[in-house]
């Protein structure tokens, strides 16, 4: 049976409306040939048992994250297609032509995939944004989803810097390791922060309890795993909520450190309040 899931999950944060939309998900076999390239059999069975997890089968989940501050609507990814996110935005109360920014934290084709339908664009009121160093990574690579989902979107967008913001109180951080150019986003208002790791880590076990475990995924995975252990040491020091887009829907929680790694946290209802 298709397991049956919630697919929007919202919460305030300060001023703002933050909604977590799951815009698929998926079983995938033999997650040792994704995770811990660099570890034996045994020891990813040890670590999958004590986790409670299959050693044979992984769920993944894709989780676009939307901000609505009122006067806009921000949207962090867009998953594998239109419809997932389209299903999803509709669950929560919201149209694609509600978006008014789609920002890329990084063009993988599972967070590109949902900017285009049949080569119509989905958020025919969007503006764009994106990093400098991922969108000329790509641009230079002869990749099919980019050629088609990103490059006829380039005079709708904006590039970003590390440091550089969508609006007041979203600021873009570099998180270069999984892609050349991978981003994240810290959130900010009223008081309150936000830690959107996008890609940082892809497992909630894998990659948090085992930072150092290589990655299919990541494109130069000594560059990623400093990534994680340089916005898992601040998210733990200062207790900094965070969104990834690969944790178990809603995606929400935290990190503390655990052993030489970190452990993720889920969120119960500390930001319900
Ligand atoms: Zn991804």
């Amino acid at each position: 049976m298709t397991p049956a899931l919630p697919t929007h999950r919202s919460f305030a944060l300060g001023e703002f409306k933050v909604t977590t939309l799951l815009a698929g998900s998926t079983p995938r076999e033999d997650p040792h040939s994704i995770f811990g390239l660099n570890v034996s059999d045994e020891e990813f069975s040890r670590v999958s048992q004590e986790a409670f997890l299959p050693e044979d089968m992984a769920q993944f989940f894709f989780t676009p994250t939307l901000v609505d501050t009122g006067a806009e609507r921000i949207l962090f990814d867009t998953g594998l297609n239109a419809g997932g996110i389209t299903n999803a935005l509709a669950a929560a109360g919201y149209t694609p032509s509600d978006i008014t920014h789609v920002v890329l934290t990084h063009m993988h084709g599972d967070h590109i995939g949902g900017l285009m339908k049949d080569g119509t664009p989905t958020f025919a009121n969007a503006s764009y944004v994106t990093g400098q160093v991922e969108y000329d990574h790509w641009a230079g690579a002869a990749n099919d989803g980019f050629e088609g989902n990103v490059r006829p979107l380039a005079d709708k967008m904006t590039f970003l810097s590390d440091g550089g913001s969508v609006r007041s109180g979203i600021t873009a951080m570099l998180a270069a390791g999984h892609t050349p150019g991978h981003m994240v986003y810290m959130v900010e208002s009223g008081g309150k922060q936000l830690l959107l790791m996008a890609d940082t880590a892809n497992h909630y076990v894998y990659s948090l309890a085992h930072p150092d475990w290589e990655v299919r995924f990541d494109m130069d995975k000594a560059a990623a795993a400093a990534t994680r252990r340089r916005l898992f040491d601040m998210a733990s020091a200062d207790r900094i909520p965070l969104i990834g887009y690969h944790m178990p829907f809603p995606g929400l929680g935290y990190v503390e450190t655990r052993g030489e790694g970190y452990h993720f946290v889920p969120h119960s209802y500390q930001l319900m309040g």
